[in-house]
């Protein structure tokens, strides 16, 4: 059995990459890895759901113990993928999604040279800021950093493998969807498979 694939999906803040990844869960069935981090929660967001919420030295102790295949800083607050589950969904054969930042992603490509790095953006940069605003849920102070944030992460999207527009949002969970799907079609990934059928027709030849 062929090991799952980590999907490591990135992009701006307010490119709606959250929606993009529901839809990939709910349409699609993948898994999805739950991020710890020292954030405060946002209204409606619950413990274990959107992430686990730590304090810094929780945080902390957990670098410190190994149970993070990646974490990073964001902006004022640390952001960690948990290792057990990834691993334990991996070993299954089941892709699990990361949403998670671009030093993060750096990180899992160096790691993991097969996970499938996809970024996630707007058309342009009003509609980036018009979709934070609309969201409401962070302050102008917050909403500048993040845009801030954006300039710099802007710089490596030639790192990511695929980069996707999020225009209309069915579009884009059913374009990376197929771009997962294409991965695993690679003839990498399918060689066990492809010896298999040609032994078989071999014999069936005999
Ligand atoms: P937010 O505070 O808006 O939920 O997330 C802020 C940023 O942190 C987003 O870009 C999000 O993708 C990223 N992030 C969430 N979880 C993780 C994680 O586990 N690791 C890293 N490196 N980034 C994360």
């Amino acid at each position: 059995m062929n090991k799952g694939k980590l999907i490591v999906i990135s992009g701006f803040s307010g490119a709606g990459k959250g929606t993009v990844v529901k839809g990939l869960v709910d349409k699609y069935g993948y898994s999805l890895s739950v991020s710890a981090t020292t954030r405060a929660p946002r209204e409606g967001e619950v413990d274990g759901r959107e992430y686990y919420f730590k304090s810094v030295s929780e945080f902390k102790n957990l670098i410190d113990y190994n149970g993070f295949i990646e974490w990073a800083q964001y902006v004022d607050n640390f952001y960690g993928t948990p290792r057990k589950f990834v691993e334990d969904e991996i070993n299954a054969g089941r892709d699990v999604i990361l949403e998670i930042e671009v030093q993060g992603a750096m990180n899992i490509k160096k790691q993991y040279p097969d996970a499938v790095l996809i970024f996630i953006c707007t058309k342009d940069v009003d509609t980036l800021l018009e979709r934070l605003h609309k969201r409401g849920t962070e302050s102008e102070d917050v909403i500048h950093k993040r845009v801030i944030r954006a300039a710099e992460e802007s710089e490596v999207i030639s790192e990511y493998e695929y980069i996707v527009i999020n225009d209309d949002i069915d579009t884009c969970i059913d374009t990376v969807n197929s771009i997962i799907i294409s991965k695993h079609c690679r003839k990498e990934e399918r060689e066990e498979f492809a010896k298999n059928l040609v032994a078989e027709l071999r014999a069936y030849g005999k």
